[in-house]
């Protein structure tokens, strides 16, 4: 532990290298920058026989995030479950489906957290003592609870309507939470100026390389779990795009160390809300150009980034990795949720019902078959979105506490349910 394997940033277009610093593009083309790490030195210090003695979390791939020390944020970041899940299965006519539970990470039940850890963690190396983000409302809840615990001050910059519990979800931690009267990409464009004026470190705009670095975690625990194999497909959120890259990167470096087979290359899906589909839209017409929503409409509120910063990226590895990519409408959104739910009791917010709901469509199109593997990617927790669900679920029958009352009841229901079984939706 304690070495490091990053040389540097580099340029996603075109290639230049740049000291390993707080920036986040190309000065050349404002092309994004990416880690660039020295995977000779990573080949011999990482292998399999060390991973399986280091605790489950995300940090037990250690040589392939890049941080410097060892993490001083978000230690007991990852390691959620991959759940295996057959009564879904079931339902979707299929044979072998895993849900990567990432509604349950720890502390804030988001995949943001593995993301924050690292960026995090690179904050402190970097000597910053405040830090901050613009978020659709998972970010500024990892943001805000791992600074707490790490003595680092928070600013976070949020869209003014965002769900009730991901706005209190921030303000508990003690974070200083500014609500914006505008869209996600207005509020990014102001954490930009924000960033650079009073040189702060914000999680998703200069520390962004570092940061997204994180989001390969999900993959190699992905990998792990499945007996250092792939699936034969994968289906992926987004939201600017980031994530999908990452599962992608992830199974790719996997594949260049000699851990993963170099014949074993899943297909990866993007799944996003139909009332903000750029990078869908994108897939869908064959063209790499992503045209921003200007104003997003959906139900899905984590995944309303209408200028998605890696959406050229994302439909790239979509599209070369022989995936697709589907945008399910806000019914089809609240009708898988449930789904998930009545079948693996798996409560996850809207952006899972995102997921599922383009894995359906993905299977009634034909392009996931019956006896191929698929692992959807369940990044949040329903808990923090209720809201989206008030209006399609009924409040429960009020009787008193009597026998006759409650049997009475149960008649009834045994009446309906000749009618309606749970699972006709
Ligand atoms: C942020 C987020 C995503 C996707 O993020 P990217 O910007 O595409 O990396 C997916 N699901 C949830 C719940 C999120 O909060
Ligand atoms: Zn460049």
């Amino acid at each position: 532990m304690g070495r490091t394997y990053v040389k540097g940033l580099k340029c996603r277009l075109c290639g230049r290298a740049y000291p390993k610093e707080p920036n986040n593009f190309c000065p050349e083309d404002f092309g994004p920058l990416e880690v660039d790490y020295d995977y000779d030195a990573i080949r011999a210090d990482f292998n399999l026989e060390a991973v399986r003695d280091r605790p489950r979390t995300m940090w037990r791939y250690r040589e392939l995030l890049p941080i410097d020390g060892d993490p001083t944020v978000g230690q007991l970041v990852g390691g959620t479950p991959l759940v295996f899940a057959p009564r879904l299965a079931r339902e979707l006519g299929l044979e072998n489906v895993f849900i990567k539970n990432d509604a349950v990470n720890f502390p804030t039940l988001s995949f943001k957290d593995r993301v924050v850890s690292v960026a995090l963690s690179k904050a402190k190396e970097f000597g910053f003592d405040v830090v901050g983000c613009a978020s659709t409302g998972n970010l500024a809840n990892s943001v805000a609870a791992n600074s707490a615990a790490a003595g680092l001050t928070a600013y976070i910059l949020i869209p003014a309507n965002l769900e009730l519990a991901k706005v209190l979800g921030t303000q508990v931690y003690g974070a200083h939470v500014v609500a914006i009267d505008g869209t996600y990409d207005e509020v990014n464009r102001l954490c930009t100026q924000i960033a650079f004026k009073f040189g702060w470190g914000f999680v998703n705009i200069n520390l962004r390389a570092y940061y997204a670095e994180g989001s390969k975690s999900l993959g190699y625990e992905v990998a792990e779990d499945l007996g250092w194999d792939v699936p034969d497909h994968i289906v992926v959120p987004m939201a600017g795009g980031s994530l999908i890259c990452k599962v992608e990167k992830a199974f790719r470096e996997l594949r260049e160390l000699g851990i993963l087979p170099h014949d074993r290359v899943p297909k990866i899906h993007g799944a996003q809300p139909a009332g903000c589909n750029p990078i869908v839209r994108a897939v869908q017409e064959g063209t790499d150009v992503i045209r921003p929503i200007r104003h997003p409409r959906t139900i899905a509120k984590s995944l309303a980034i209408g200028d998605p910063a890696d959406g050229y990226f994302a439909q790239a590895v979509i599209r070369e990795s022989g995936g697709w990519a589907e945008d399910p409408t806000d019914e089809e959104i609240v009708d898988a949720i449930r789904l998930l739910a009545e079948t693996e009791g798996i409560f996850a917010e809207t952006a899972g019902g995102v997921t599922l709901a383009a894995t359906k469509r993905l299977v009634q199109s034909g392009r996931i078959k019956r006896d191929e593997t698929v692992v959807i990617c369940i990044t949040g927790n329903g808990l923090k979105t209720q809201d989206a669900l008030l209006p399609a679920i009924e409040r429960p029958a009020v009787i008193r506490a009597s026998l006759d009352e409650f049997t009475r009841l149960l008649e009834s229901h045994e009446q309906h349910e000749t009618a309606e079984t749970p699972l006709a939706r």
